[in-house]
């Protein structure tokens, strides 16, 4: 794999690749067909932002900026009954806090629903709509299959004047929810199903979080979409292959009204991850039927998610210009995400000590009652972020992991009789295992050897482990919070038919006894450390300041990378 250009945080354009999408649009400036990019980001305000959508949100906005154009958020909410303040609000937040801004234009498709009637009456004039009465069944019945044609509604030729009157009835609310629909007149025969007159408008009595009651009628996805990007000046309207089919829709709205724009459709792969489910639907099942803590649970693949679990914007750009566009859908490793991580945190994540399962070390030479400062490099990637002293004392946690009474072969951490290096401190050799009547090892005596400060002797002896540890007395009680994938199979649900089968249980796992250096107290949400030979944890916003909560944002190796090298 070749590797990406570096990403410097997204404030100018980076080296920009030729991919079809950049192509069409040197085509479109070198035409002259257009002087100027415009772009939007359409979410639906029905549920939190996903991975999948940061890949949308950065190939919009990145594209513009390239360009030195611009890029819109528009808010799709022509559906009510799903849409709420909450998610606008959140997916603002999230959209800035991925690095993107769209200073004004910020737009609402709401706010262009009283147009959007006025074309539907034009459409209707020009006998390009009409209102059908058809009720759902009937409707499906008449639409015809892939492989046979449709038929054509028996209220298709009804006069103009006849469905005008009907569509402005329909508007002042003289029909019950369901009973009508505005139809697009195209083609009963068309071999795409999105062209035999697709519906244009329905009637649903519903409250919407901007328009309030003000309408009961509400124009479909199809119709509105095409019309909002045209109103603003869209150039190039990208969105996800599904859309392919319906592009000619998309047209035909925009050839078939009075509007002076016709944006470009091009669609380019959804993002996929093994492990892990995108669609809102299931999101929201995930959230309403407690499966997971909320909409940032650091499990999810929310963006919510992955800042609580303490991924950084830069890693998540980064990974989004890895992947490219393409015109084939196709699933992602999620350990490329997880490198473009490890390589952010690996140069801003300040070092720390943190023992997560500890194991009480006792040394028997050392003065009583001394407690001396050593002093740790914060980050070897980074000298300018200098050091800082941390005690070190007779009393001490080391891993439990990192102590075998009966090694096997190749262990190089501690055991009885041998020796190794306290990272930042001494060595120490292990001199008696201490058990409590159940047979657990609840402490080791040890002695340390004070010529070792430093980390050699002055005989040069060799030791070959390198161990992390606190100070008993001096450390800050923690729980750490270990995520695994929210999903035990690559496709959740394949297997049976339902995802939730699939969920992983050992997807959480909590250390409660975890003991950390000093210099974490008061550490903020949201701040990253790397715990030295353990991964890269971030501060949870549940901690309080007596008892500090870590989730792991990440381990330290890098399989994806290593297996880059290898093929
Ligand atoms: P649903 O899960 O209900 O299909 P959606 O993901 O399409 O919803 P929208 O709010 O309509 O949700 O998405 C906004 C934009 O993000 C759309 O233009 C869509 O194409 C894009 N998008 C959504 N999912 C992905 C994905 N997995 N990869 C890339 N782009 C995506
Ligand atoms: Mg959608």
């Amino acid at each position: 794999m070749e590797r990406p250009e570096e990403s410097n945080g997204g404030e100018t354009a980076a080296p920009v690749r030729r991919d079809f999408i950049r192509s069409r649009i040197d085509e479109d400036l070198a035409s002259g067909r257009h002087r100027q990019v415009v772009t939007r980001f359409p979410p639906e305000p029905n549920g939190y932002l996903h991975i999948g959508h940061a890949k949308a949100i950065c190939l919009n906005f990145t594209v513009a900026q390239e360009f030195g154009g611009r890029c819109h958020l528009r808010f799709d909410d022509t559906n009510p009954t799903k849409e709420e303040q909450e998610f606008v609000d959140n997916i603002e937040a999230d959209i800035r806090w991925l690095g993107f801004e769209w200073g004004d234009h910020l737009y609402f498709a709401s706010d262009y629903f009283e147009r959007l009637y006025g074309f539907a009456v034009e459409l209707i004039e020009k006998d390009k709509a009409y209102v059908d009465e058809l009720d759902a069944e009937q409707m499906r019945e008449y639409r015809g299959t892939l492989t046979s044609p449709g038929r054509e509604s028996p209220y298709r030729n009804r006069p103009v004047a006849e469905s005008l009157d009907l569509f402005r009835r329909m508007r002042a609310g003289d029909f019950p929810d369901g009973a009508l629909v505005l139809r697009a007149k195209i083609d009963m025969a068309s071999p795409n199903i999105n062209l035999r007159d697709p519906v244009l408008y329905r009637i649903r009595r519903a409250h919407h979080h901007r328009t309030g009651d003000d309408w009961c009628i509400y124009p479909m996805y199809d119709y509105t979409h095409p019309l909002s990007d045209a109103i603003e000046g869209i150039t190039h309207s990208l969105c996800t292959l599904e859309f392919e089919d319906h592009r000619p829709l998309y047209d035909w709205v925009l050839d078939n009204v009075t509007i002076d724009c016709h944006p470009q459709q091009i669609e380019f792969a959804r993002l996929g991850l093994p492990y892990t489910v995108m669609s809102k639907r299931k999101l929201i099942d995930l959230v309403t039927g407690r499966h997971v803590r909320g909409w940032d649970d650091p499990r999810m693949p929310t963006l919510a998610g992955y800042r609580r679990r303490g991924y950084t914007p830069a890693a998540i750009r980064a990974f989004a210009e890895a992947i490219g566009v393409a015109k084939a859908n196709s699933e992602v490793e999620v350990g490329l995400l997880e490198h473009h991580l490890r390589e952010d945190l690996n140069q801003h994540a300040p070092r720390v000590m943190a023992v997560l399962a500890p194991l009480k070390v006792v040394l028997t030479n050392y003065p009583a009652g001394k407690v001396e400062e050593v002093e740790a490099i914060n980050n070897p990637e980074k000298e300018s972020d200098g050091s800082r002293r941390i005690p070190f004392s007779g009393e001490l946690y080391i891993e439990r992991e990192d102590f075998a009474e009966e090694p096997p072969k190749g262990w190089f951490r501690l055991s009885p009789g041998k020796e190794v290096r306290l990272k930042h401190g001494y060595y120490v050799r292990c001199d008696e295992v201490i058990k409590d009547a159940a047979g657990e090892i609840t402490e080791l005596r040890c002695t340390y050897d004070p010529e070792s400060a430093g980390g050699t002797t002055p005989d040069r002896r060799k030791v070959k482990g390198t161990l992390h540890w606190v100070s008993a007395s001096h450390a800050i009680p923690a729980e750490v919070r270990i995520y695994e994938s929210l999903f035990a199979e690559a496709h959740p649900g394949e297997r049976t038919g339902d995802y939730l089968d699939d969920l992983n249980p050992d997807s959480l796992r909590v250390l409660a006894d975890a003991r950390v250096e000093p210099s974490l107290a008061g550490a903020g949400a949201g701040s990253v450390f790397q715990f030295l030979r353990q991964g890269y944890f971030c501060v949870d916003p549940d901690s309080t300041p007596e008892r500090p909560i870590f989730n792991r944002t990440v381990g330290l190796k890098d399989t994806w990378a290593k297996l880059q090298k290898r093929s």
